[in-house]
């Protein structure tokens, strides 16, 4: 855990540098989803009722490859915030140098305070971590607050070296729930403790079901990835995804699993089809049935949603990351509504983290009774899977 969180902060006066992370989804100029932007709203709020003098928002958006390009432009994300606000919020064309120093001495003498700065990667220094890069954002401000933990998995400048140049550094109310919550479910989940991967890749995945495997009491797998497992086990799977470099690793969990008791659980029916678009004809079919010839799977069937709707009832915490199948198309989308629905009901403490898991529980409606939702993909994964987050170290002795 960090050594600081921002209620630790004297903050009366001080300009404070908050990283967040403003990369939303964007389609024909629209914001899709701004869901990352809500998540850094408390910590704003919590600044500016303690009194800080200015908040300095730093965030990267898309992968403008160290150069300046008008179309990963934070501008109209920084038009969304106002109005989310309700409060004025000054644009800064350039994250470093006049234009950044500039628009904070203005939002200072106009009294609101609030700057974003134009996408930190439009600099090479932001990737590369470079130094000078960090110490000219740490010239903004007089203390820094992390609140972008789906940035902490990467050592970029504005979460690992600023710290060497801009302290207090503390981590922002979101980052503090995402590793307490994380946490929790890592190192002393109340249990039944079950765990529930999908998503399209075993090899995305292989390191958070490793690293939960011997925590956990029953972990319930689907989506594509099931079918490099069901493969492993010789099963006539079609033309669904298996990833066949991944068999053998596949076996070993599974393997383990057996071995040590816990309950490792593969699809027992699915929908198959013979080609991933709405209105292509499917069918429901038990696994194992040859019939499904070389046609694709795409869901789990209504059978797994029973059985895992059973095995998540009684659970005391849940972790789920990935859908059970192309929830994106309605048609394909019953295993991963239904298996949200079951996580929704479970009277524990229920996590749920990556963007597609948290698109699907949006659309069965019950993304608000979830405990925690999780906002940063890669960095659930990686803290799920055991690896070290950079940006946390940052905000502890380690850096
Ligand atoms: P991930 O980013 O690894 O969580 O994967 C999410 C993606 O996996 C979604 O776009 C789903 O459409 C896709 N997916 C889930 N199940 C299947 C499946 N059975 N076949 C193909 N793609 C799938």
């Amino acid at each position: 855990m960090p050594k600081l969180c921002i209620r630790d902060l004297e903050l009366k006066g001080k300009r404070v540098f908050l990283r967040v992370d403003f990369n939303v989804p964007f389609r024909n100029g629209q914001i899709t989803d701004d869901t990352r932007i809500h998540a850094a709203l408390p910590t704003i709020q919590y600044a500016l009722e303690h009194g800080a003098a200015a908040i300095v928002l730093a965030s990267h958006f898309g992968r403008p490859k160290g150069k300046p390009d008008p179309q990963f432009s934070l501008s109209p994300v920084c038009e969304h915030l106002e109005t989310l606000l309700g409060r004025k919020v000054t644009f800064a064309s350039d994250c470093i140098g006049k234009p950044a120093a500039q628009a904070v001495k203005r939002a200072q003498e106009e009294g609101h305070g609030i700057v974003l700065l134009e996408n930190l990667r439009f600099h090479e220094g932001e990737s590369a971590n470079d130094p000078q890069f960090a110490s000219e954002l740490a010239a903004l401000a007089d203390v820094y607050v992390d609140d972008a933990f789906g940035v902490t998995h990467r050592a970029h400048a504005s979460v690992a070296a600023i710290t060497k140049f801009l302290q207090p550094a503390a981590a922002g109310l979101e980052l503090v729930d995402e590793l307490r919550y994380l946490g929790k479910a890592l190192e002393a989940p109340d249990r039944p403790f079950v765990v529930i991967v999908g998503g399209s890749k075993v090899s995305d995945k292989l390191g958070v079901i490793e690293n939960l495997l011997h925590r956990s009491d029953r972990v319930l797998i689907g989506g594509a990835m099931a079918y490099t497992f069901l493969k492993a086990r010789n099963m006539p799977v079609g033309r669904s995804l298996v990833e066949w470099d991944w068999l053998e690793p596949a076996r070993s969990i599974m393997r383990y699993a057996d071995g040590v008791g816990i309950r490792f659980e593969l699809p027992t029916d699915h929908v198959v089809t013979t080609k991933i678009e709405a209105g292509a004809p499917s069918e429901v079919l038990r696994i194992g049935d040859t019939a499904i010839d070389n046609r694709i799977g795409v869901d789990i069937g209504p059978a797994t949603v029973k059985i895992y709707g059973a095995l998540i009832t009684d659970a005391k915490t849940v972790v789920w990351n990935g859908p059970m199948g192309v929830f994106e198309i309605d048609q394909f989308s019953c295993g991963t509504t239904g298996v949200a629905r079951a996580v929704a009901a479970v009277k524990g403490m229920t996590i749920i983290g990556g963007g597609d898991s948290v698109a699907a529980v949006k659309k069965a409606g019950v993304a608000d009774r979830i405990t925690h939702i999780s906002v940063g993909g890669g960095a659930s994964l990686d803290f799920l899977g055991g690896r070290r987050l950079p940006g946390v170290e940052a905000l502890t002795d380690k850096a």
